[in-house]
């Protein structure tokens, strides 16, 4: 039923349901391909966009995976503020570990920058990022490598599957762009 209301604020939804999943089910298996039979992963959710995301996607991803969580701020309403602060750090020390950022998407890719410098300065086995979309117009830093890309999706703010406008759409089990007067 909230689906239903948030829906009549959408103008148009650009990834369905079912689209979602099954290319989400792909990229387990492709993540899965990556690495050496035997390898624990450390999945690394950044908050809040991507918990979804990382809840369906681990449970195709053919290996044993350990959670934790990170927040950072890069963003306020719709537009970049250029700076990146942590808000709640990971739990668990990464050195050693095998680890897989898990991101809801990448815009000028300064947030995701940030986070595999900070993460890299902790001397993990590997990283590696996997997006749920990318927005390649968009990018500022262009020597990020993004090892696992749902879908590149045009410049469009998009709410839906975890991505939020002020806190709300989150739970829409699509991807779609709102109405102009929902967001300006
Ligand atoms: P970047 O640092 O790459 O510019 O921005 C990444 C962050 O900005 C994402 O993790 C997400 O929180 C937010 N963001 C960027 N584009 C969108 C969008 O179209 N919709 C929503 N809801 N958030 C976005």
């Amino acid at each position: 039923m909230s689906a239903k209301i948030a829906e009549d604020k959408l103008a148009e939804i650009i990834i369905e349901q079912d689209e979602l999943q099954n290319r989400i089910e792909e990229m387990g298996r492709e993540i899965t391909d990556a690495y050496e039979p035997g390898t624990e992963l450390r999945l690394v959710c950044i908050l809040r966009g991507a918990v979804m995301f990382m809840a369906d996607l681990s449970q195709s991803i053919n290996m044993p995976v350990t959670f934790d969580f990170m927040e950072v701020s890069s963003y306020s309403g719709t537009e970049s503020t250029g700076t990146v602060r942590i808000i709640k750090d990971l739990e668990d020390a990464i050195s050693g570990e095998h680890v897989l950022i898990v991101e809801d998407i990448i815009d000028t890719g300064l947030t995701l920058r940030n986070v595999v410098d900070m993460l890299e300065t902790r001397k993990p086995a590997s990283i590696k990022v996997a997006t749920l979309l990318d927005k390649p117009e968009r990018r500022d830093y262009k020597h990020i490598d993004v090892d696992f890309n749902g879908f590149e999706i045009p410049d469009k703010f998009v709410v839906g599957y975890g991505l939020d406008y002020e806190e709300k759409y989150r739970n829409l089990p699509f991807i779609g762009v709102l109405e102009e007067g929902e967001y300006n």
